[in-house]
């Protein structure tokens, strides 16, 4: 048995903690019920972590900062987050993360634009900077075939 930890993000794993209290569930996928079998997935909500509370004012990534529909400035709960999402990395020896794309925390290679109007950019959410900055490999959930061959070929 592999005895490595995936951190993935929670709303995939089917816990309600999205803007909206909703979730983006892949819980039916094979890899993720076999990694659940293996007792290999470690879930985080980082924005949760962060402080932010369900349901919440949708945010995105403007320039250095991150900020709700609102206009009001949320950059310090999600830099928290990231900060608690790398300290279980680290605590637990990670090496992988499954995070939700397009995502203002977990978006890897594209997040919305700051315009609110479902305009995506380059760039990845403040986790997975963070993630990245300490060696973590970063997947999306479009990318579980690339994990599944890390892991088991
Ligand atoms: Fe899902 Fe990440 Fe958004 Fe939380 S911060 S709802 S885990 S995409």
């Amino acid at each position: 048995m592999n005895p490595q930890k995936i951190i993935i993000s929670a709303c995939l794993l089917g816990d309600d903690v999205k803007y909206d209290g909703t979730n983006n569930s892949i819980l039916n996928d094979p890899l993720i019920q076999k990694l659940i079998e293996l007792d290999m997935l470690i879930k985080i909500c980082p924005e949760v972590e962060g402080g932010l509370p369900i349901p919440r004012p949708k945010a995105e990534i403007i320039g250095n900062k991150v900020q709700n529909i609102q206009k009001i400035d949320v950059t310090q709960q999600f830099l928290l987050g990231a900060q608690k999402i790398c300290e279980i990395a680290q605590k637990n020896s990670v090496k992988i993360a499954i995070l939700k794309s397009k995502s203002p925390s977990c978006g890897k290679d594209f997040v919305y634009d700051g315009s609110f109007s479902k305009v995506l950019i380059n760039g990845d959410g403040l986790s997975v900077r963070a993630l990245k900055k300490m060696g973590v490999k970063v997947f999306s959930e479009k990318e579980l075939k690339k994990v599944e061959k890390i892991l088991f070929k």
